[in-house]
């Protein structure tokens, strides 16, 4: 058997070692490093697959975010509502803007930000949900986008781990994830779903003139040389990172249904077994690209089980170990324990799985027995 990883970044380059060393050599003989041919011609084809009017690359997701915060013209003291079940990098942003975090509970079943609980946190200051596209699932959009239509809010999608997931909504229309909302941040971090060799990330809207915005934003507030009209950032995709993208783009489909396959096997695997809830892939609305494979472990077994694990040589991740309101840097008088029933619980049983898209029988074959067998004994 292969060595299990969390992650296979080599075994994935063997395949495509090709397109990316003479994709990559490209950049080296015209030496345009910032800005070059490469990311103009990734930006196309990422808007072509996405089926986006603008995508705008930048330096990284948690960028992409703050740039797309920036780009609403949201103001200090303006609440912006989210999962309290999510990577930091969401309210990070949030908070570093002075505006205001707002953070609510998920759904235990997709772990995704509950629609109810956004409801119950609107007030008169309440300017933006995002809502977190979290482990590949798409949120609950048709709701939220409903919600934000009534209180007059806008829409930011986390998108960093949901990049290729389509969504099919209410109105019979199919979307990719990140192009439902307002405007959307991802994440090209080389282990999420369409990764890079370094740091990348992009922001996607159909709004042309936000696009307009963000652009100049992206680039110290200049839209004219050496003009600067607002307060900017320096956020930007390199060119060797974009020839990446661009050899990893044409089969980031093949990807995600190589994930989508492990996952099934690993269904398969743990069917039946009591102290195991295997993810849960909400009806028909949203496809699951299955950025992470997370399990719930019941029964107060999930620490025990992870050690196990940790002993037999088999990779896993805890996402996350705690609530964002618990930590310190974001907790806060406004919070009551009672209003985060399902994170606080959460954190305590989830156990995610090595995911990736070189994953082989034998290597699921080992980890479910692994698993199964620990459970039970
Ligand atoms: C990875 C990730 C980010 C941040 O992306 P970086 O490129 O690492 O800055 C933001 N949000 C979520 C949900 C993520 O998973």
């Amino acid at each position: 058997m292969k060595k299990i990883q969390m992650v296979d970044l080599k075994g994935q380059y063997q395949g495509i070692k090709k397109q990316v060393n003479d994709s990559l050599q490209e950049v080296l003989e015209d030496t345009s490093f910032i800005n070059g041919p490469q990311v103009h011609a990734f930006q196309k084809e990422l808007e072509d697959y996405l089926q986006v009017r603008n995508v705008i690359p930048c330096a990284n997701g948690t960028d992409a975010l703050q740039i797309a915060m920036m780009g609403l013209g949201l103001k200090p003291g303006d609440e912006v509502i989210t999962a309290d079940f999510t990577f930091a990098a969401t309210v990070e942003v949030i908070a570093l803007l002075q505006l205001t975090p707002v953070l609510v509970d998920v759904d235990p079943e997709t772990f995704n930000i509950d629609p109810e609980e956004i409801k119950k946190a609107i007030t008169p200051k309440t300017k933006a949900i995002v809502p977190v596209h979290l482990f590949g699932q798409v949120a609950n959009m048709d709701a939220i986008m409903e919600i934000a239509k009534e209180h007059d809010l806008y829409v930011i999608e986390d998108n960093a781990q949901a990049i290729g997931a389509d969504f099919h909504s209410k109105s019979g229309e199919t979307m990719k994830a990140g192009t439902i909302g307002h405007v959307a941040a991802t994440s090209f971090f080389p282990s999420k779903n369409l990764g890079c060799y370094g740091d990348g990330g992009a922001i996607f809207t159909n709004n042309d003139e936000l696009a307009h915005t963000i652009r100049g934003i992206v680039n110290h507030g200049m839209y004219e040389r050496y003009h600067h009209d607002v307060v900017g950032v320096n956020s930007r995709l390199d060119s060797f990172q974009a020839a990446v993208l661009r050899a990893k783009l044409p089969n980031l489909d093949k990807y995600n249904e190589a994930r989508k396959a492990a996952a099934a096997k690993y269904n398969e695997a743990f069917k039946g077994q009591e102290n195991i809830e295997t993810p849960v892939q909400t009806g028909d609305s949203s496809t699951h690209v299955y950025h992470q494979y997370t399990l719930k472990i019941k029964n107060g077994k999930r620490d025990a089980l992870a050690k196990h694990l940790q002993e037999k040589g088999i990779p896993f991740g805890i996402y996350y170990p705690i609530p964002l309101h618990l930590q310190k840097a974001y907790a806060d008088d406004r919070y009551n324990e009672a209003d985060f029933e399902v994170t606080n619980q959460l954190v305590k049983e989830v156990i995610s799985l090595p995911m990736h898209t070189e994953l082989d029988d034998d290597q699921i074959d080992h980890i479910s027995k692994t698993i199964i067998h620990f459970l039970n004994n």
